[in-house]
């Protein structure tokens, strides 16, 4: 027998003291069980592999990156296209017009912005609001591939064109895409109209309730 008792109590202090602070450098604060630990720090070691990212040119023009938000253990994830100027301004996703409108759709399936978790394509906004670029999209789209490993959603909404032709890899149009699941990681993906779109064209509102229908169904099911 080599280390005695008490030695090995005290290495096991000094490792739990490590982590725990290593945890704390990544913003977490909360003790969590071992089933639970692995999905919070992915979230947090993904934001921090990101850093003040300069990996392409839209980071001359940006204020904030806009890296997503909510609740890192979400059964349900929205994706969205790339910052706007409100979005930009604050760091956060969806907070503008549209953001108001995605907030009020959340809700009408009786849940809360706290209780998802939305992101975008890109994560800086392209000037003007121009679409992303193709190495724009190269550049940032593993930064969510990586966030949607970690938080593991049972369903992914894409909203507009942009979001579900990107994830799904293909040049369908939006309105033949939605209102269908489509596998993607593991998860259900469900194509629909983008709230801006909506804001634009209220008569596709119906569209979008029947998608959120489809959605809470399976969010249900659990
Ligand atoms: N539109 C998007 O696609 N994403 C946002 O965050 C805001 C508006």
């Amino acid at each position: 027998m080599g280390k005695n008792i008490q030695d090995e109590l005290l290495e096991l202090v000094t490792q739990i003291k490590a982590h725990v602070r290593y945890q704390k450098d990544l913003g977490i604060d909360t003790l969590l069980s071992s089933r639970e630990a692995p999905l919070v720090p992915d979230l947090a070691a993904i934001r921090q592999e990101l850093g003040e990212c300069t990996r392409c040119r839209l980071h001359q023009g940006r204020q904030r990156i806009v890296f997503g938000e909510g609740d890192p253990r979400s059964t349900l994830v929205f994706v969205g296209e790339a910052p706007g100027r409100e979005e930009d301004l604050q760091g956060r996703p969806f907070v503008g017009k549209a953001g108001e409108l995605l907030t009020r759709i959340i809700e009408a399936i009786d849940l809360t912005r706290d209780q998802v978790y939305i992101a975008n394509i890109i994560k800086c906004r392209p000037p003007e609001n121009r679409n992303p670029l193709p190495d724009e999209i190269a550049t940032c789209l593993p930064f969510l591939q990586k966030q949607l490993a970690a938080i593991k959603p049972k369903i992914i909404c894409a909203l507009g064109t942009f979001a579900a032709q990107t994830l799904l890899a293909t040049e369908e149009r939006i309105s033949l895409l939605r209102g269908r699941f489509y596998p993607y990681q593991g998860a259900l993906l469900m194509p629909t109209y983008h709230p801006a779109f909506l804001l634009r064209n209220s008569q596709y509102k119906r569209d979008v309730w029947e998608d959120m229908k489809k959605i809470r169904e399976e969010y249900l099911k659990g």
